[in-house]
């Protein structure tokens, strides 16, 4: 269904009161959770999203809760006026939900009712990022919440973020389907970010090494090898050598993050990255 009009919501009970109509002529409603700064990969997910529902919503709110202290919260790139024109001409967006940080934490950041996500928002991204999964945990129940749709549109990029949501979900009951999009990258195969307008000139150039460094891994998996911790340290030797400071390079099984026995085939087994190139932090995966 194509909206006449795309409307903007800044409050909880605006989003709602919208969905609630769109609810009462039996309409179905998606969900596409953003922190802004839009690129083509939020935009291909809204685009999925169009398919799978009759009305799309897109949240643009850079949540506090998950950037730790010393990270990039303040100088993330806030630019709504490009991203409501970029979800515009989308022409499939019903509704931008934009609030302040008051309308979603109304007792403040420091009261806030929080998620604790299990162990595995430990490990990994978790691991170099603490209490970043639960914030985005305490988020998108949050945005749930405020919006209550039907589905609830993530990416592959994020593929820790996807696991522990789908996770969320289940063991909450919560009555909306996860539904992830594949990775968008540029021609050279950097999987595209906000982040990557940290990057200078050069850094730019040597980025690639990362998605590089996890296919040959992958590639080296197809090829039946299963000495895990060599494989990982390789990888991170290469992105050292490549000017990365890598947080780490783990194989893991690709439906639930799970360490893998050995047993497993290549198709059931994942290659996930994270490390700092300059100012930037980027993580990439071998889902897509
Ligand atoms: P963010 O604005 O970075 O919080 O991302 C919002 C959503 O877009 C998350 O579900 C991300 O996984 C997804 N996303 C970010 N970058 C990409 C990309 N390059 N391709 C596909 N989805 C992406």
């Amino acid at each position: 269904m194509s909206p006449a009009r795309m409307q903007t919501f800044a409050s909880v009970d605006g989003v709602r009161e919208a969905v609630r109509g769109w609810r009462a002529c039996a309409q179905t409603v998606v969900l596409v959770p953003t922190m802004g700064n839009l690129h083509r990969g939020h935009l291909e997910l809204v685009q999925l999203a169009a398919r799978v529902a009759d009305r799309v919503v897109v949240s643009i709110f850079v949540n506090p809760t998950q950037f730790g202290a010393g990270e990039d919260f303040e100088r993330y790139p806030r630019t709504p006026r490009e991203d409501e024109a970029a979800l515009e001409s989308s022409g499939v967006v019903d509704a931008v939900f934009a609030p302040h940080v008051d309308q979603m934490y109304p007792f403040g950041i420091g009261d806030a009712v929080r998620i604790a996500l299990p162990p595995l928002a430990h490990e990994l991204c978790g691991a170099s990022r603490p209490g970043h999964f639960d914030g985005v945990g305490t988020v998108v129940c949050r945005l749930l919440n405020a919006v209550t749709p039907d589905a609830l549109v993530l990416g592959r990029k994020d593929y820790q973020q996807l696991v522990l949501v789908e996770r969320m979900v289940a063991d909450l009951r919560l009555p909306v389907r996860v539904i992830s999009g594949p990775t968008v990258r540029d021609a050279d195969g950097l999987a595209m970010s906000s982040r990557n307008r940290y990057l200078d000139a050069e850094e730019r150039v040597r980025a690639p090494a990362l998605p590089r460094a996890l296919q040959a891994v992958k590639r080296a998996l197809e090829t039946g090898r299963r000495d895990f911790a060599t494989l990982e340290q390789s990888a991170m030797r290469a992105l050292r050598e490549a000017g990365f400071e890598p947080d780490y390079v783990a194989i893991r099984r690709a439906a639930d993050l799970g360490q893998p026995s050995g047993q497993e085939a290549a198709a059931e087994l994942l290659v996930l990255g994270a490390a700092r190139l300059g100012a930037a932090r980027l993580i990439d995966n071998t889902s897509d």
